[in-house]
């Protein structure tokens, strides 16, 4: 790859991240701690209302131990849409739950709530949709199937920081538990990472003790406290999906910067919706008049190109131009296709959406020549 390549993805890690990275590694104290505790206190205030906010591992650790904490067992049901990265679904298998696939909107690229009720059965306890791309799926419609049926909601917000629904930001909405992914590629990272926000006290409490081996007291309380306090026992069989104070580090300067980051991004799609209006492409949606779209995905579906998907990202690579896809739908990955026997044909907008769409690169460190460049190399090729 040439020096002025544009890949499909970089982080924006500058003096202020490194810096307060050093300062933890020069601390004496690596794993949670003062800065992870730190960083969960300004993820609650940026949520607001008093939401607890849990850092844990990674957004898989979060929707894992999210699904434990209300309560998914073995045999048990849980909704979520064909259309998103693996995890969503395979938390599900680790509890020995399994997934009900769902059709998305072909607009939002969200879970069809239209599609939910038909799925329901006895066995169904919980609901996920995914923000995809961060636009906020159609909550209200989830909520209302969800009360009707007794069922609870787990938002997988991966994509959707910072996103609002109908104004509120996504996190503080009236759903069970929502899970934040800091991954590399998301829109703010912690190199891995992930925040779970719930209101629900005895949620958070449960969650609190799984992520940290199934003991009653995280380790940092022990060996703060003004007294010896070795002492602590172990409640369940828990995991290991604490943060360490290095990525909380990262994780409390990228937040104090979100909304500069998403500002960048939101200019570059505007950029995208202007350039690219008269191409043969469907254009994302955009979100509700004053809410906010993380961006934290540009996707583009073909209409009636002459270039096929593939050709196109094949002569953008070749161009200097990375590009991906999101997703290759759940149905048609070996693992989930045989297991529950899925086909195609029950997921037909998703897999439209798959067969015609590339993701554009869409990040704060791209500059005006690198977007200017893409929206020049896609009207030449299409
Ligand atoms: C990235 C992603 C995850 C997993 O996040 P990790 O932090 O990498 O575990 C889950 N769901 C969706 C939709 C994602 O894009």
């Amino acid at each position: 790859m040439g020096l002025d390549f544009i890949p499909y993805f970089k982080p924006e890690i500058n003096s202020e991240e490194i810096d307060e990275v050093v300062n933890t590694l020069r601390s004496g104290w690596l794993t949670t701690g003062p800065k992870t505790k730190e960083f969960e206190v300004e993820f609650s205030k940026f949520i607001g209302n008093n939401f607890e906010a849990i850092a844990v591992n990674s957004a898989t650790s979060g929707l894992h131990l999210a699904l434990e904490a209300l309560g998914v067992k073995e045999g048990d049901e849980v909704i979520t849409t064909t259309h998103t990265f693996t995890a969503t679904a395979e938390v599900i298998r680790y509890l020995g739950a399994n997934p009900i696939f769902v059709d998305i909107d072909p607009n939002t690229l969200c879970i069809d709530p239209e599609k939910i009720e038909r799925v329901i059965t006895s066995k169904c306890k919980v609901i996920i949709p995914v923000h995809f791309a961060g636009i906020s799926a159609d909550i209200n419609k989830i909520n209302d199937i969800a009360k009707k049926h007794n069922l609870k909601v787990l938002e997988d917000a991966a994509h959707a920081f910072p996103t609002t629904y109908n104004g509120e930001k996504i996190g503080s909405l009236n759903t069970d538990i929502t899970v934040f992914s800091f991954y590399a590629n998301k829109t703010m990272t912690t190199g891995e990472g992930g925040m779970v926000v719930t209101k629900n006290k005895s949620l958070a409490d449960r969650i609190k003790i799984m992520r940290s081996h199934g003991i009653n007291r995280d380790a940092f309380d022990r060996y703060s406290s003004s007294k010896p306090k070795w002492f602590y026992e172990v409640v369940a069989p828990g995991f290991k999906y604490n943060m360490t104070d290095i990525a909380a580090s990262l994780g409390l300067i990228q937040l104090k910067k979100i909304y500069k980051m998403q500002k960048r991004r939101e200019e570059i799609a505007c950029e995208y919706f202007a350039e690219l209006k008269d191409l043969p492409i469907k254009l994302p949606s955009k979100p509700e008049k004053g809410d906010m779209h993380s961006w934290h995905l540009f996707v583009i579906q073909l209409k009636n190109a002459k270039l096929s998907r593939d050709d196109l990202i094949n002569l953008l690579f070749k161009n200097g131009i990375g590009c991906s896809v999101h997703y290759i739908p759940l149905h048609m990955h070996p693992y989930w296709r045989d297991k529950y026997n899925l086909s195609q044909k029950n997921f037909p907008n998703s897999q439209k959406a798959y067969e015609n769409s590339l993701s554009l690169p869409i990040y704060p460190m791209m500059t005006d020549r690198d977007t200017k460049k893409i929206i020049c190399e896609l009207k030449k090729l299409l």
